[in-house]
């Protein structure tokens, strides 16, 4: 037989590799986002409740109303806008998935999307798969800001997309109110979709105020955002996530979602209805994650390892030029085998070669493990 890859250049992600090697090499991996800690107990009653009481079948298409309303209401007291819990919301297995269906849904053959890199992974194959372009807008450090005429002239007749993500990962960086009315007069009176990946809405901080699409009424109706309650409630195993669109999007999307998921898993969505009455479930998270950042911060501040500050994500960025002057992915590797300190390398998330010398740590771990890794690096 034949094969036709789909996907020729594709291999193993970059997440996946690091976490395999940690495993191998006995290191801590701060590479990989995930918690290190255990989900609230509180969650995992109420979703078991719902377990053992026969919530184990299909829910609607679009997600469980009641879940779908408490997310309107949500968005309505956070945004200022209201979403119609009918036609604007779609509950999805995670946000890997609604990215993937908004992408298939929208974008055509041979259509461009801009993307901005470093961008995280699954944008560029879902993109390659529906035979369009990735057109990259390349952001470089310190500071990671976008210049928005430079990246308005990549706009051309044939993009139909541009990909946002704020918080970013893995920069850690956040979109300002100027990033917004920018984004906003370049799609104005063009036929281009802002896919906005909020996935780390809640993980925010030093007072910033996250940015959403949701907030700006001219480009929510030319956008589907994306959320991820895996990453919120640090469940990143339940792949459990929501996407919200105009209504003419969302049906487009949900054309697409009925064909590859139908609906998303039935008892996580009674779960966590209940659990979003209790808003300070979320609301605290900027707080809990900070004092994360910062505590990683002060174990490592005699070390060689110089910080990028994170503004959101449980990610943040080090420069190692102090340490070593080998390419991330090489240094990476070393880090974890020699040290036993598992990190990502930026240049997966590049399509062009820099030189930065930066890896990204993730600091959403037991504050023992941040020691236990902060003593390995501070050897180095
Ligand atoms: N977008 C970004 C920026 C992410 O970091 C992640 C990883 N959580 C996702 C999307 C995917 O989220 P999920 O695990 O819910 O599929
Ligand atoms: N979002 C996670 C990260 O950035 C990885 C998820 C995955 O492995 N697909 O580390």
């Amino acid at each position: 037989m034949r094969l036709r890859s789909k996907l020729p250049e594709g291999g193993i992600s970059i997440f996946s590799r690091m976490s395999a090697l940690a495993a191998k090499h006995n290191a801590i991996n701060l590479g990989q986002g995930f918690p290190d800690f255990d989900c609230d107990p509180v969650l995992r009653s109420r979703i078991s409740h719902h377990l053992n009481n026969q919530k184990n079948q299909y829910c609607p298409m679009a997600g469980l109303f009641e879940l779908r309303e408490a997310l309107s209401k949500k968005i309505n007291k956070l945004y200022d806008h209201y979403v119609d819990p009918q036609t604007e919301i779609t509950i999805t297995a995670g946000a890997t998935q609604a990215i993937f269906t908004a992408i298939t849904a929208l974008v055509h053959e041979g259509d461009e999307v801009i993307i901005i890199e470093p961008a995280y992974d699954c944008y560029k194959p879902t993109i390659e798969l529906v035979k369009a372009k990735c057109i990259p807008y390349g952001l470089s450090g310190p500071d990671y800001k976008i210049d928005w005429d430079e990246l308005d002239s990549l706009v051309s007749s044939k993009t139909s997309m541009i990909i946002i993500n704020t918080p970013h990962n893995p920069i850690g960086k956040t979109f300002a109110k100027t990033d917004m009315k920018a984004l906003e007069a370049i799609i104005n009176q063009r036929d281009i979709v802002v896919l906005s990946d909020e996935v780390y809405e809640h993980l925010i901080y030093d007072d910033i105020q996250h940015q959403s699409v949701l907030k700006y009424p001219n480009i929510y109706n030319q956008s589907i955002s994306v959320f991820s309650f895996g990453k919120t409630f640090h469940a990143t195993g339940w792949k459990i996530g929501y996407a919200v669109g105009s209504p003419k999007l969302m049906a487009e999307f949900r054309k697409v979602h009925q064909w590859n998921v139908y609906s998303a898993n039935s008892f996580v969505q009674y779960g966590i209805n209940d659990y979003l009455k209790d808003e300070s479930k979320y609301l605290g998270l900027p707080t809990f994650f900070q004092e994360k950042r910062d505590y990683l911060n002060k174990l490592l501040d005699k070390s060689k390892l110089k910080p990028v500050k994170s503004e959101g994500t449980y990610f943040q960025l080090f420069d190692y030029s102090e340490i070593s002057d080998e390419d991330d992915i090489t240094f990476s590797l070393h880090l974890t085998s020699k040290y036993r300190v598992a990190s990502i390398p930026l240049s997966p998330f590049k399509s062009k070669k820099t030189n930065d010398k930066m890896i990204r740590l993730c600091f959403a771990k037991k504050d023992k493990t941040l020691e236990q890794a902060a003593e390995l690096l501070n050897k180095i």
